[in-house]
């Protein structure tokens, strides 16, 4: 694969689904989705964390703007690499992590959006629920309380 060999110096895994792992700085990567545009431009967005040297997150924010700096050099990538650039694609994966954060964020007891207290839990300021969610995006937002 022409993008994966202009990268040598990174490690690239085969997985079920595009993710770069900031802690072993792998890039991970769904083989058969290659064949398409958007699998491309995954995998540029990917190696877009790695290039801006992307480490483990500390709050939703600053994900927020390492999406938002990944995108622009995707898109610099992509055409480099003569990938056409999907803007709904990209649309969809940043309004994806809007909703990721906006429920995450969300107490799951009266519903006021609050601030996050470290990367896993957060605490509600108007009805002191603390709850817990997981650390990666990738996961599926289940909010669960830890005490009131
Ligand atoms: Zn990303
Ligand atoms: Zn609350």
């Amino acid at each position: 694969m022409e993008i994966i060999a202009a990268y040598s110096q990174h490690t690239f895994l085969p997985a079920t689904h595009f993710s770069y792992d900031a802690a072993d700085e792998v890039i991970n990567y769904y083989p058969q989705a290659l064949k398409t545009n958007s699998g491309k431009i995954a995998l540029l967005h990917e190696i877009s964390h790695c290039e801006l040297g992307h480490f483990h997150y500390v709050s939703d924010l600053q994900l927020y703007a390492m999406e938002i700096d990944a995108w622009l050099l995707t898109r610099k990538l992509a055409e480099k690499f003569n990938v056409p650039v999907e803007e709904d694609y990209i649309d969809e994966c940043i309004e994806s992590y809007n909703a990721w954060i906006e429920k995450r964020g969300t107490c799951p007891r009266c519903s006021t959006f609050c601030a996050q207290k470290s990367e896993t839990e957060f605490s509600c300021y108007n009805c002191s629920t603390r709850w817990r969610v997981s650390a990666s995006p990738q996961v599926r937002t289940r909010r669960r309380i830890v005490a009131n």
